[in-house]
């Protein structure tokens, strides 16, 4: 008991300790009113086939501006509304405003374009995912097949059971699936065998070590070797080179996104590139945004 004493006393006085947590108590509050007061919103990077250059689906990305602080990088603010909960009412949001958007620039004639929605691993696991999925579908009318959902590989790693269940009610739906930051998890590759998914991105660490020595090229090999056998698409996260882009064209990966095509764009950016698109120009390998 004696022993403990002051362990606990340089804990409760430790001033670094307690800035911090004030630090991020505050952060966690602004977050929780940046949904109302309209500081979120969905940005869209290019998913491009990388022998033509099309566009053919958009990854919708979330971003905050904070009033104070300007950019905050989800990297940061999604952990903390995963541990608040905020994220329940912010995926609805992300997930609402994709499938509109997607829906409107469909009719606009800029494409048989889809999206694809991150969904955290607490959407993943709550009770009523399947049916708030179904509702956005409902909704804005975007046909199920154009909306895909990306789930991280660690996320369906923690209750594999349960996350093959939700994944396939997903599919019931209509959606597509993908296994978003593959090759960084523990994957084995037997459990790939037994999800409902029709996508793998290939996560940007590994493309960024294609030219260098570490495992990335082995990893990307195995993975696109992979999917040849399970007929999955793979999708190449974080293409920032050409000779990133020749590698994987090389070994046939077809699609690709990456700041080397575009960077993730605010709506009206993202109507302009896209509309340049529908009019047979594909994206080049010099960057936009
Ligand atoms: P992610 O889903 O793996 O998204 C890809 C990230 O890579 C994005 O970072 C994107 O901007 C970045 N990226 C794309 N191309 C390149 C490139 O060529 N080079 C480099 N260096 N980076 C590239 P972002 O937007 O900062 O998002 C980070 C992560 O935050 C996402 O990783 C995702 O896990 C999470 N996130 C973002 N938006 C949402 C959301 O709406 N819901 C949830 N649950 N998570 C989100
Ligand atoms: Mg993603
Ligand atoms: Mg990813
Ligand atoms: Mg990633």
């Amino acid at each position: 008991q004696a022993k403990a004493e002051p362990v606990q006393r340089r804990q409760v006085f430790d001033p670094e300790r307690m800035r911090r947590h004030a630090e991020q108590a505050r952060l966690d509050q602004d977050l929780e009113r940046a949904l109302e007061r309209g500081e979120l919103e969905v940005h869209y990077q290019p998913q491009v086939e990388l022998d033509s250059g099309r566009v053919t689906r958009l990854e919708a990305l979330l971003r905050w501006h904070h009033p104070q602080r300007g950019a905050v990088s989800p990297a940061v603010f999604i952990p903390r509304a995963e541990a608040t909960g905020a994220i329940i009412a912010i995926g609805d949001f992300v997930l609402q405003s994709a499938c509109r958007q997607l829906r409107r620039w469909r009719d606009r004639g800029l494409g048989d374009l889809s999206v694809a929605v991150n969904l955290s691993t607490v959407q993943l696991y709550q009770a009523d995912l399947v049916a708030r999925v179904r509702r956005a579908l409902e909704e804005s009318g975007l046909p199920a097949p154009a909306l895909e959902l990306e789930i991280t590989e660690t996320g369906i790693m923690q209750d594999l059971e349960m996350a093959r269940e939700v994944m396939q009610d997903l599919r019931a739906l209509g959606v597509r699936l993908s296994v978003d930051d593959f090759g960084t998890g523990y994957s084995s590759l037997a459990y790939l065998t037994r999800l409902p998914v029709q996508i793998l991105k290939l996560d940007r660490s590994f493309v960024a070590d294609l030219e260098g020595s570490g495992e990335g090229r082995k990893v990307a090999e195995a993975v696109l070797g992979l999917a040849e056998s399970l007929s999955l698409e793979v999708v190449a996260e974080g293409i920032e080179t050409t000779a990133q882009a020749d590698w994987l064209r090389q070994r046939a990966c077809a699609l690709g996104q990456g700041f080397l095509y575009a960077r993730p764009l605010p709506p009206e950016a993202c109507a302009s590139l896209l509309t340049g698109a529908a009019r047979g120009h594909p994206l080049g390998e010099a960057p936009v945004g």
